[in-house]
């Protein structure tokens, strides 16, 4: 008989486990969990089990009563006060395992969360409902080097797919009419859109534990893999696991697409610290720093997930409107100012946007983050000695 020597700490105990688990790896590792819906809270809720060691939760909603039904973390209060999802799940799963951290991001995951933080982590896990959330987290997943676990359920079927760099990205994968329709809704740089809620996908709690369960076990062998040591599992990089309730059958398909042509995979390499750069610096003051860093003479920030709007003007009657806002915040904006919504509803905005910032920029005593670049973000520079990548690394301390 084999000795199986399995051990696992909890609290002050000891408790029989795993032959490949590393509890080292897996208390030191960090993943990334894109939406906190049904599914998110499977994910994170299983990653806090594992004892996953520090998890970051990116959602900018907030909690409605129908989302009760399927959301194991959630509770009625919390509709009530219609709490932000990411806040609920991460205090929810630190409750369950106290010796992790669980931060929450209430935001957007291209707009608004750093790009130093896709670096940072191991994997990133989508837990999305819609297309365009998925390429823009495939984007930043490929510029970053990084393996995400795609998770979507509906009714009773669902389906895991993991794409890496150099074997699988999702808009590699997209029919040419899938694309059409990202860009239609992303595309347009100078007109405002409302951008609707994402049509709600019937599913029940099951799909959303199964699929959520395999995403995470697929997370734990991500984080375990090692080019030194072989690991015995087999992953699902460059497949698709679909699961179909109705009929208890599970299928496992090759999905691997990668383009030579595609876009998305421009991988930001090298990227340069900037240890004095945070979002918090005016921007007088960054593109200041910003040539000391790099050493050169003309500095221009290209703002590749956002940008700055100062006002925006209507169609009939034709009037302009000061804003002040980064785009990813215009949208809310509109709702909340009563002309504004009220005037949506029967004429086109324009909108008057920044998105290469440098010395001739008019608002030069606001901060990198009010103009939509968040805290520990990579930016894209543009000098008279070439393009440079670089992260606000002052910043990187609020999430360690
Ligand atoms: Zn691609």
């Amino acid at each position: 008989m084999t000795d199986v020597k399995l051990t696992y700490e909890w609290g002050d105990g000891v408790y029989t486990l795993l032959s490949w688990f590393k509890k080292e790896r897996v208390k030191n590792a960090r993943v990334l969990v894109a939406g906190a819906g049904a599914l998110g809270n499977e994910v994170v809720k299983n990653l806090a089990l594992f004892g996953v060691g520090h998890i970051y939760v990116v959602d900018f909603d907030q909690i409605e009563f129908s989302n009760l039904t399927r959301s194991v973390l959630f509770r009625e209060d919390d509709a009530y006060n219609h709490s932000y999802k990411a806040d609920v799940v991460a205090r929810r799963a630190m409750e369950i395992n106290p010796q992790i951290k669980v931060t929450p991001i209430v935001g957007n995951l291209f707009s608004e969360v750093g790009f130093g933080l896709y670096r940072s982590v191991d994997v990133v896990i989508g837990c999305l409902d819609s297309r365009i959330a998925r390429y823009q987290l495939n984007r930043l997943c490929m510029r970053a080097g990084k393996t995400w676990i795609d998770g979507s359920i509906e009714n009773m079927t669902g389906a895991v797919r993991v794409y890496s760099p150099n074997i699988s990205c999702y808009e590699c994968g997209l029919s040419r009419e899938e694309f059409n329709n990202i860009m239609l809704r992303t595309g347009c740089a100078d007109v405002v859109r409302t951008q609707g809620k994402a049509g709600r996908v019937a599913t029940t709690p099951i799909s959303a534990s199964i699929i959520g369960a395999m995403q995470v076990q697929e997370a734990m062998k991500i984080i375990h893999q090692d080019e030194k040591e072989p690991t015995p599992f087999k992953t699902l990089q460059g497949k698709m696991l679909r699961y179909e309730g109705m009929t208890n059958t599970t299928n496992i398909y090759k999905f691997a697409a990668w383009k030579s042509t595609c876009p998305a995979h421009e991988r930001w390499e090298p990227v340069t610290p900037g240890n004095e750069l945070s979002a918090t610096c005016t921007i007088a003051n960054a593109l200041h720093l910003l040539k000391s860093i790099l050493g050169v003479k003309k500095v221009e920030i290209n703002m590749r997930n956002n940008k700055f709007i100062d006002k925006i003007i209507s169609d009939q009657p034709e009037k302009e409107f000061d804003v002040m806002l980064p785009e990813s915040k215009l949208d809310e904006h509109i709702k909340k100012n009563e002309e504004l919504r009220k005037l949506s509803y029967r004429t086109l905005f324009h909108k008057h946007f920044f998105e290469n910032i440098d010395e001739t920029f008019p608002y030069m005593n606001l901060t990198l983050q009010q103009i939509g670049i968040p805290l520990y973000d990579v930016v894209e520079v543009s000098t008279n000695k070439g393009v440079f990548h670089v992260e606000l690394t002052g910043d990187a301390n609020l999430y360690e």
